[in-house]
């Protein structure tokens, strides 16, 4: 029997072995929820002119009179910069306008009256020199790094990109995802149910988690519990697939042929097996193509817990995605874990009036109860070396 091998140890042999998936170049239309994978520069000044900032008049202020202002033009957002020929008069201006050449104010329209061709400015108000003036260059200088590489093209990111030009931009390349089930006791959501029987829903859960995370290319299967079934599946599911995630038939039952399958195939054994509660059994090698191979246990809680503890940031670090900061969290409430094992406990997380986030334990009975399951967040991930986590112990939480 293998030894166990710690979560930590793990998560760095699933770092140290994983593939790179590449990067390519697509049209910004696309590239929404991709991340990015080329830094992206200031096109020009932003803002690329002095812009009017309200809808109102310019005008050249010096400090004192005159109040009064007659009107030399009309400066609308989009048309070429005027000039002020006299300081006693004014442009009408729009939010979004160039600042005319010679002005230095502008004025809001609540703040005046017009009167025929002029414009007085309201009782007892009193402008400033640069008011409501953006001036160029103050949201940031051309050339200034704007997005690294790494991070998830969101509508902020969005925005940027296209305010700098960006047509096309370099993204990770999203692997294909083959997710198996395997169980002779599957069948699938829509299936008459027989004796013994269960729905399949571990490759609805993975395929979720993935999906939810901008894994696009992910395929469902099964598998019978058959070593000759399980290596022609899996062999032409390689050929097609970047990742391949199993749950099932990863355990040391005598219907357990996945380990025994990978390795006619081809695919090196990195780990089997990991001190951990629940998710004991998870097994992960690398094929002979470079393919990434997470074969979770099938119980759905162990499959789910390490789907999000393993492999979700593993696929995302090899595309450059910039790991998400880790969430902390406090117990709210005392649970049991294990000396010797790591345990990850489900839990519903909430802020106390401070802010702090409390996580209330909502522990499965076995990793086959996965009722209570969308009461809860995530899980926190409790070490070893005790038999309790107290109240108000720290921890590290994992969302689902
Ligand atoms: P195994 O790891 O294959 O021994 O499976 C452990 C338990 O998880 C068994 O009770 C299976 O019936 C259950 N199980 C395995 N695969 C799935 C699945 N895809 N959906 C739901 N339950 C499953
Ligand atoms: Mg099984």
């Amino acid at each position: 029997m293998n030894e166990l091998i710690s979560v930590a140890e793990a998560e760095a042999l699933i770092t140290r072995h994983m593939p790179s998936f590449g990067s390519e170049r697509v049209e910004l239309d696309v590239a929404a929820g991709r991340i990015l994978r080329e830094p992206i520069r200031a096109e020009r000044d932003q803002p690329p002119f002095d812009r009017v900032m309200m809808d109102g008049i310019a005008l050249r202020w010096s400090g004192s009179l005159p109040r009064s202002f007659a009107v030399c033009g009309v400066q609308l957002a989009g048309m070429v910069a005027q000039t002020l020929v006299d300081d006693g008069c004014c442009i009408e201006v729009t939010t979004g306008a160039m600042l005319p050449d010679g002005c230095n104010c502008i004025v809001p329209v609540e703040q005046t009256l017009r009167e025929g061709d002029r414009y007085l400015l309201a009782e007892g108000y009193v402008p400033t020199s640069g008011q409501f003036i953006h001036a160029r260059g103050s949201d940031c200088p051309i050339d200034a790094l704007l997005l690294n590489a790494g991070i998830r093209i969101g509508a902020p990111e969005m925005a940027v990109l296209a305010a700098n030009g960006v047509t096309d931009v370099e993204v990770a390349i999203v692997p294909s995802v083959a997710v198996v089930a395997t169980g002779d006791e599957l069948v699938d959501v829509g299936a008459a149910l027989g004796e013994g029987q269960i729905r399949r829903s571990n490759d609805r859960a993975l395929a979720a988690a993935l999906r939810s995370r901008g894994f696009g290319r992910v395929a469902l299967s099964q598998v019978a519990d058959d070593l000759g079934a399980t290596v022609s599946i899996l062999g032409a599911l390689l050929a097609a697939h970047q990742v391949l995630i199993l749950s099932g038939g990863v355990s040391m039952g005598q219907r357990d042929h996945v380990p025994a399958a990978l390795d006619a195939l081809g695919v090196r054994c990195v780990f089997h097996r990991i001190a951990q509660r629940p998710g004991k059994p998870m097994w992960f090698g690398i094929g002979a193509q470079g393919q990434a191979v997470f074969a979770l246990p099938g119980n759905p809680v162990s499959a789910l817990v390490c789907a999000i503890r393993y492999v979700m940031p593993a696929l995302l670090a090899s595309m450059g995605a910039v790991a998400e900061p880790l969430e902390h969290v406090c117990l709210d409430e005392a649970v049991d874990t294990n000396a010797n094992l790591t345990c990850f406990v489900p839990a519903h997380v909430q802020h106390d009036s401070s802010g702090r986030a409390l996580a209330h334990p909502v522990p499965s009975r076995t990793s086959g109860d996965f009722s209570s399951l969308p009461r809860t967040h995530g899980f926190v991930q409790l070490p070893p070396g005790q038999n309790v986590a107290v109240a108000g112990t720290a921890a590290a939480f994992y969302r689902w």
